[in-house]
C-alpha cells in the first residue's frame, strides 16, 4: 500500500519546482507590478505639473484679455460719447498711444462704418488701408452684439506679424454701425511668454479659442501652427458636454506625440489653454530606472531559476537513488528471506547484522536471537582458526570470496556440518569494505553421504577390511611418515593355503565365509592404531605395521598364523593339519636408509611369501630369510 504520505514524498521535487516557478513569478509580478505603480505616479505627477501650468497661463490670458477688454470699453464708450469727427479722431489719434502702455499691446485702431482706418497706434500712413475685408469687421458690422470679439490670428497689416484681434462695434447715437474698435496683441508675446515655463523637450504650451483655432503655441517663434484649425480633433469633438478644465491624454496632430495634458476653460472669454508634456519625456527617467531594476530582478529570478532547477534536480537523483536502494534492499530481503539458506550479513566487528530467517531451521536459532551476537560463535573450536582467518583475510581485502566447510553448533541437534559462501560487502559511496554476506548451508547430510562413500571406497565389501586402493595409500603414507620420522616399516602378506581346492571341495560360499574369519583375525590383530589390515586380493591379504621392527612383524605374523589354526576350520585337502592354514611372508624395511619406494617392500614381502609356500606353507618367512634386504648388504 502507498501511503499519501510517500505519495507526498515521491512529488516532493515537483513540488519543490512549483515552488520555486511560484517563488519567481511572485518576484516578477511583484516588481512588474511595482513598476508599474511607479510608472502611474510618475504620470500623475506630471498631471498635477500640466494642470498647474494650465491654470496659471489660463490666468495670464485672462488678464491680457482682460486689459484689451478694458482699453476697448474705454475706446468705445469715448467714440460714441464724442462721435468720430475728425477733431476727436485727430484728439484720439494722440490719446491711443498713452493706452498702449503695455507691451501686451501691440497695437490700437479704430475704423469707420466702411472699414477705413481712422486711427491707429502704428507710426504707418494708412490712408489708403481698408479692413472692410476683415472677419471681424464684418462681424460688427453685421451683429448687433456689443460684446468683445476675439477673433482669428491674422497677419498684421501694419507689421507683417502674426497677431490677435480683440474687437468691438461702435455705434452711431441712433444705434446704427459706425465703425470697429480694435486692439491686436502680438502672437509673439505669448510665445515669448511661454519660453518661461519648462514642459520637457518635447512639451507645450496652447492657447487656442473655443473654435478650436490655435492662437499661439510655445516655441513657435515662427508662427507655423498659428491660426490651425483643431476643430476636428478630437478633444473639441462633444466639446460642450466636456468639463471646463481635465487631464487628457491625446496623439497630437501637430507633430505625432503622445501627450498627458491639461486643459483649462477661461471663465470669461472663449478661450482654453492646452499645457501639454511629451509622455515619453515624463516617462523618460522612470524607464531608464526601471531598466535597471527590472535587469537587476530578472537576473535574481534566474539565479533563484537556475540554481532551484539544480536543487530540484539534485533532490530527483536523490530520490531516484533512494528508492532503487529500497527496492535493492527488498530484493535482497526477498532473496534472503524466501532463501532455504541461511543469509547473513556481517559488520566489521563481526556481529551479525543481519540473519535471514532459515537460520531458525538451520542452527536452531531465531533471526532475533541471533542479531548483534558474534558471527564465529557456536563455530566448532578445531574449526574456528580457519574461519576466522578467512573472515579476516576478506576483510583486509586480500580476497573478495571464500568458501569452506566446518562444523557448527546446533542448539537442538549439537553439531552439524555446514558450508558457509562468503563475500565481501562494499560501501556504495566510498567503495570501502564494510562488512561480509554469507550464505550457509547445512551439510550434515551431504557430508555423512560423502563420509559413507569414502569409506566404502576404501573398504572391502566382503571383509569389511581396506581394500587395494586404500592399502596402497596408506601404504605409500607411511612409507613416507617412517622416512621422515626415521622409523621402521612391516609388512605382513597372508596367503591361504590351497584356497582354490577348499573352494572346489566345499564350495565358494564357504570359501567366502573362511576370508571373512581371516580378515576378523587379521582386524583383532592389527591392534595399534596406525595399523592397517587389508584384503590385498582373492584370498591374499596384507597388514601393514608402522614403526614396528621384523621382531615385531614376526610376533604379529604368527599370530596371526596360529590364530587361524586355532579356529580349527576343516580344510580335508590341507595335508598334513587338515584345517585352514596360511602362509605368510614378512617384510620390514627403514625408509630413511634408503633409495628405493614402497613397492620394494612389498615385493620383499611377497618373495617371503613365495619361501614359505615353497617351503611348506603354514608357516612365517620374513623376507631377510629369503634374500639379503639391499640396505643391509650395501
Ligand atoms: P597355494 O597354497 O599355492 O596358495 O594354493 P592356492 O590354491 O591357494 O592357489 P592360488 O592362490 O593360486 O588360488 C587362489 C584361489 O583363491 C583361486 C580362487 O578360487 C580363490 N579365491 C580367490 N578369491 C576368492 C574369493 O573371494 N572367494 C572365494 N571363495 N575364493 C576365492
Ligand atoms: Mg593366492
Ligand atoms: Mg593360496
Amino acid at each position: 500500500m502507498v501511503t499519501s504520505r510517500e505519495l507526498g514524498k515521491t512529488h516532493l521535487p515537483l513540488w519543490a519546482a512549483g515552488f520555486v516557478v511560484l517563488i519567481c513569478v511572485a518576484i516578477l509580478v511583484l516588481s512588474g507590478w511595482r513598476e508599474w505603480e511607479a510608472r502611474n505616479s510618475e504620470l500623475r505627477n506630471a498631471e498635477i505639473d500640466v494642470a498647474n501650468l494650465a491654470q496659471s497661463l489660463v490666468q495670464h490670458a485672462d488678464d491680457t484679455f482682460e486689459l484689451a477688454d478694458t482699453i476697448l470699453v474705454g475706446l468705445v464708450h469715448r467714440l460714441e460719447l464724442d462721435g468720430m469727427g475728425s477733431d476727436t479722431i485727430g484728439k484720439l489719434q494722440t490719446y491711443l498711444p498713452t493706452r498702449k502702455s503695455s507691451d501686451r499691446i501691440r497695437g490700437i485702431f479704430v475704423y469707420d462704418e466702411t472699414g477705413r482706418w481712422l486711427a491707429t497706434t502704428e507710426h504707418v500712413d494708412f490712408s489708403k488701408f481698408n479692413n472692410s475685408d476683415r472677419e471681424y469687421f464684418q462681424h460688427h458690422r453685421s451683429s448687433p452684439d456689443r460684446g468683445t470679439l476675439i477673433g482669428r490670428p491674422v497677419r498684421s497689416r501694419a507689421g507683417g506679424q502674426w497677431i490677435i484681434t480683440a474687437s468691438r462695434r461702435v455705434n452711431h447715437p441712433d444705434g446704427s454701425f459706425a465703425g470697429v474698435a480694435l486692439l491686436t496683441i502680438d502672437v509673439a508675446y505669448f510665445v515669448k511668454f511661454y519660453e518661461r515655463f519648462d514642459f520637457g523637450p518635447n512639451g507645450s504650451t496652447s492657447l487656442l479659442n473655443n473654435d478650436g483655432i490655435m492662437l499661439a503655441r510655445s516655441r513657435d517663434e515662427s508662427g507655423a501652427f498659428v491660426g490651425r484649425d483643431l476643430s476636428k480633433a478630437p478633444l473639441f469633438r462633444e466639446w460642450e458636454s466636456r468639463p471646463a478644465a481635465a487631464v487628457y491624454y491625446f496623439k497630437s496632430p501637430l507633430d505625432d506625440v503622445q501627450r498627458l495634458s491639461y486643459y483649462q476653460r477661461s471663465s470669461r472669454y472663449p478661450l482654453m489653454v492646452l499645457a501639454t508634456k511629451s509622455q515619453d519625456d515624463v516617462l523618460a527617467p522612470w524607464r531608464r530606472a526601471a531598466v535597471v531594476r527590472m535587469t537587476v530582478v530578472i537576473g535574481l529570478v534566474l539565479l533563484i531559476a537556475v540554481i532551484g532547477f539544480y536543487l530540484v534536480r539534485q533532490l530527483a537523483q536523490r530520490q531516484r537513488m533512494a528508492q532503487a536502494l529500497v527496492a535493492k534492499e527488498a530484493h535482497f530481503r526477498l532473496l534472503a528471506e524466501q532463501s532455504s539458506d541461511m543469509v547473513t550479513r556481517i559488520g566489521l566487528d563481526n556481529r551479525l547484522i543481519y540473519v535471514s530467517p532459515s537460520c531458525a531451521r538451520i542452527i536452531g536459532w531465531s533471526p532475533d536471537e541471533l542479531l548483534g551476537t558474534s558471527a564465529v560463535a557456536g563455530v566448532h573450536p578445531e574449526d574456528m582458526e580457519r574461519v576466522e582467518q578467512a573472515i579476516v583475510a576478506l576483510k583486509n581485502g586480500e580476497a573478495e570470496e571464500a568458501r569452506f566447510v566446518y562444523r557448527q553448533r546446533h542448539r537442538d541437534k549439537g553439531e552439524i556440518w555446514a558450508e558457509s559462501a562468503l563475500h565481501v560487502t562494499r560501501a556504495s559511496d566510498s567503495g570501502e569494505i564494510d562488512g561480509v554476506v554469507a550464505v550457509v548451508r547445512d551439510m550434515t547430510e551431504q557430508k555423512d553421504l560423502q563420509d559413507k562413500l569414502a569409506s566404502l571406497a576404501a573398504t572391502d565389501g566382503l571383509t569389511g577390511l581396506a581394500n587395494r586402493r586404500a592399502f596402497d595409500e596408506r601404504l605409500a603414507e607411511e612409507w613416507a611418515r617412517a622416512r621422515r620420522d626415521g622409523t621402521q616399516l612391516s609388512l605382513l602378506l597372508i596367503d591361504v593355503d590351497h584356497f582354490k581346492t577348499f573352494n572346489d571341495h566345499y564350495g565358494h560360499l564357504a570359501g567366502d565365509g573362511c576370508l571373512r574369519a581371516l580378515g576378523r583375525i587379521l582386524s583383532t590383530h592389527a591392534r595399534r592404531p596406525a595399523d592397517l589390515a587389508a584384503r590385498y586380493g582373492g584370498e591374499e591379504f596384507a597388514v601393514l605395521l608402522p614403526s614396528t621392527g621384523a621382531d615385531g612383524c614376526v610376533e604379529v605374523g604368527e599370530e596371526i598364523r596360529n590364530a587361524l589354526r586355532d579356529l580349527a576350520m576343516l580344510h580335508a585337502q590341507n595335508l598334513p593339519s587338515r584345517l585352514v592354514t596360511a602362509s605368510v611372508g614378512g617384510a620390514t624395511s627403514v625408509p630413511s636408509q634408503t633409495t628405493a619406494d614402497c613397492s620394494a617392500l612389498v615385493a620383499a614381502a611377497d618373495r617371503a611369501l613365495y619361501a614359505a609356500k615353497d617351503g611348506g606353507r603354514d608357516r612365517l618367512v620374513m623376507s631377510g630369510q629369503v634374500v639379503p634386504w639391499p640396505a643391509k648388504t650395501a
